[in-house]
């Protein structure tokens, strides 16, 4: 099974949908390891791979291309990649696996235009959590204030009790101390 580090927002299980297919239409595994970043790229993919291994990185535009010149409102991302996007990923996939797999550039002919595995696939943005009221805000933040207070109160209750231990045998030791003391000035007390 293909395992896979998001660090995106796209869902993993899409992505994993993606990459399980490619992998089982062109590797004879789907043991591979896959990074998933955030291409540099505005609306296309990138990628990286190791010769010889099953280890690859793949990159995933989070904006459409050129967002630096949209309006903010249209810079936002994708909350599902266009199926030109999926292709895309589909192809550098395709092409990280092929290094993987020992090609180099020249050795490489497929074209995954001309395959089915991905087509129709969605890769689609985690759902967003749902809008919180303020009085909810509110009840969140004591419960999590007082859950904080009890934590800490108990770590304190612990290193107190580390001390007073501590306190106990250097007191055993201080004590000793003070009776060789007492014997030494002639032991006048009883
Ligand atoms: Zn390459």
């Amino acid at each position: 099974m293909v395992r896979i580090t998001n660090k995106t927002h796209y869902r993993t299980d899409d992505l994993r949908r993606l990459f399980d297919a490619g992998l089982r239409a062109h590797a004879d595994h789907t043991d591979y390891r896959i990074e998933v970043y955030y291409s540099r790229r505005s609306g296309a993919c990138s990628g990286y791979a190791w010769y010889h291994s099953t280890r690859m990185k793949l990159g995933v535009p989070r904006t459409p291309a050129g967002a630096w010149a949209l309006s903010p409102e249209e810079r936002k991302p994708f909350d599902e990649l266009p199926e030109h996007i999926v292709q895309d990923l589909a192809h550098t996939l395709i092409h990280e696996l092929c290094h993987c797999l020992g090609m180099r550039h020249g050795e490489m002919k497929v074209k995954v235009a001309h395959e089915t595995w991905w087509k129709g696939k969605r890769i689609r943005a985690r759902a967003t959590p749902k809008k919180v009221s303020a009085a909810e805000k509110r009840e969140q933040n004591a419960r999590r204030t007082l859950d904080q207070l009890d934590r800490r109160r108990d770590e304190l209750k612990a290193e107190l009790d580390r001390i007073r231990k501590r306190r106990v045998r250097w007191a055993k030791r201080v004590a000793y101390y003070d009776r060789k003391a007492r014997n030494r000035n002639g032991g006048t007390e009883a």
